[in-house]
């Protein structure tokens, strides 16, 4: 593999959260980036910054249709790809359901063969959704997962698994040199306000006042990782030389609960939001958090950002956003 300089670096789902933070990390690495999204659920926003750099590009396609074939010229020598397409928050993911298990198993597909053709090394953003509602915790691995096949969150959960049994199938055949990260609950700047997560939802409804919803006891828990935390670790992922035992969880093993999120943001924003219950939705897990051993002793990567810190800089933004959106309304 070349080093960050003067590679070519293919992000399909570049638009999005992570994946915008994904190209900027490569630019500075030294990197040319083609993003290609369809900006389902990305924004151009999130590469505005990146319009006048000579060294990126972006395509608006949807990885279910047949790539652009000036991806597969012989004068675009991509040496990496990396597969971050698919909605990740469930409201968005569930409301076009085929959609998504398509992007998942079609899209993988498409890019999978983009990689064999053009020799590429590919990257699959899996999750720890794969794991379910998980019996085993905390979860390596090795775990196999207990997931709902026919439940409202299996066209995610379901499609990443396939999408990882695409990805490891091509290595087995040696048609394809792989990297898989599944990644848990990541935050930071650039999640859509409207996005559903918890973290955003949390801190949009702290900032503006609104009810804070949390559904069901808020005893569930989850793991917050920092976005520059995990970026890095996809990085480290990818550059990775050697025989891999197979997929590597990349996650901040801190596990709270989500009514213990919403009293911090609460404290942290001096909102005075009252907290009101929802309903859980079906299937929502009851607990998660990354083992993380093999990410540390393979790739010698450690979530370095606390919740505090991390939860901090994510307000911060959303409320300069806020205060955007404020004085665009009044112009
Ligand atoms: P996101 O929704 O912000 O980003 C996904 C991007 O993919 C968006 O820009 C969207 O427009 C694009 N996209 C969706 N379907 C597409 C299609 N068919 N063709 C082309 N582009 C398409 O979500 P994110 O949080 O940035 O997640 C990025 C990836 O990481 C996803 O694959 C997700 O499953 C995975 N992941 C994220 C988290 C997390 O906590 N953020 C956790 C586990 C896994
Ligand atoms: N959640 C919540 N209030 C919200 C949004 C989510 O209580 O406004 C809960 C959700 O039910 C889940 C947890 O927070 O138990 C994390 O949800 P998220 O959608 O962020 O991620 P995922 O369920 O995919 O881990």
């Amino acid at each position: 593999m070349k080093n960050g300089k003067g590679k070519l670096v293919l992000v399909a789902g570049g638009a999005g959260f992570l994946g915008s933070h994904l190209c900027d990390a490569l630019l500075s690495e030294g990197a040319h980036v083609i993003a290609l999204d369809n900006l389902q659920t990305g924004r151009k926003q999130n590469l505005r910054h990146l319009e006048r750099e000579p060294r990126f590009d972006f395509i608006d396609s949807d990885v279910i249709k047949p790539l652009p074939a000036r991806l597969r010229t012989k004068r675009m020598k991509i040496d990496e790809i990396f597969n971050l397409a698919c909605a990740a928050s469930p409201p968005h993911y569930q409301a076009n359901p085929e959609h998504t298990m398509l992007t998942s198993v079609v899209g993988t597909h498409n890019l999978l063969s983009l990689a064999e053709t053009t020799g590429s090394r590919f990257f699959l953003a899996s999750t720890s959704e794969i794991y379910g509602d998980p019996e085993v915790h905390p979860q390596p691995e090795s775990y196999w997962g207990n997931v709902n096949p026919t439940g409202p969150r299996a066209c995610y959960d379901e499609g990443k698994r396939a999408a990882e049994t695409l990805t490891f199938d091509f290595e087995r055949s040696g048609r394809v040199d792989i990297r898989v990260a599944r990644i848990f609950n990541t935050y930071g700047p650039r999640m859509r306000s409207d996005d559903g997560r918890v973290v955003s939802n949390v801190i949009c409804q702290a900032l503006a006042g609104d009810d804070i919803t949390i559904y069901g006891d808020g005893s569930q828990t989850r793991s917050f990782c920092y976005v520059s935390d995990l970026v890095d670790g996809f990085l480290r992922l990818m550059a990775y030389e050697g025989k891999l035992p197979g997929a590597v969880n990349l996650g901040n093993p801190v596990e709270l609960t989500v009514g213990d999120l919403a009293n911090r943001v609460l404290a942290m924003t001096g909102s005075s939001s009252r907290v009101v219950r929802h309903p859980l939705p079906t299937d929502d897990p009851r607990r998660r958090r990354p083992d993380i051993s093999r990410a540390r002793q393979l790739l010698g990567w450690n979530p370095a950002t606390p919740l505090e810190a991390g939860l901090h800089t994510t307000i911060a933004w959303f409320a300069g956003e806020q205060e955007n959106v404020d004085k665009a309304s009044r112009m």
